[in-house]
């Protein structure tokens, strides 16, 4: 399990620093649910373009307004973008922490203190 985590780690610093982008030639997730400019700038799957959005966890639609941590991506198996873009390949989150709900977190501790 931990040989995965680091393997899943290494491979995504790699493809963030080789620039590589998902979206190349393809319509974007947020394009394809006309995502606001606030909405984007907060959102992983913009900022992480490296990644498709499924792979993130806290992307903007895996949130609710229940609580969701957004590491929930049975969303994403009925999305047309998954289906579109994912080959039919089971999803698995390969980055945590930098979502929407990561920065709230941040922003309630630093209200807080
Ligand atoms: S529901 Fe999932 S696959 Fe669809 S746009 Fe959101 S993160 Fe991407």
């Amino acid at each position: 399990m931990a040989r995965t985590i680091v393997d899943i780690k290494e491979k995504t610093e790699t493809a963030e620093e080789r620039g590589f982008n998902f979206w190349t030639d393809k319509m974007p997730c947020w394009e394809v649910s006309h995502c606001t400019n606030m909405v984007k700038s907060e959102c992983p799957a913009f900022k992480y373009p490296f990644l498709p959005c499924w792979e993130i966890e806290g992307t903007y639609c895996k949130l609710d307004d229940y609580g969701a941590d957004g590491k929930d991506t049975s969303i994403c198996e009925m999305c047309r973008v998954y289906k579109t873009y994912g080959g039919g390949r089971p999803i698995q989150l390969k980055l945590m922490g930098r979502g929407i709900n990561a920065s709230l977190k941040s922003l309630e501790e630093i209200v807080k203190s």
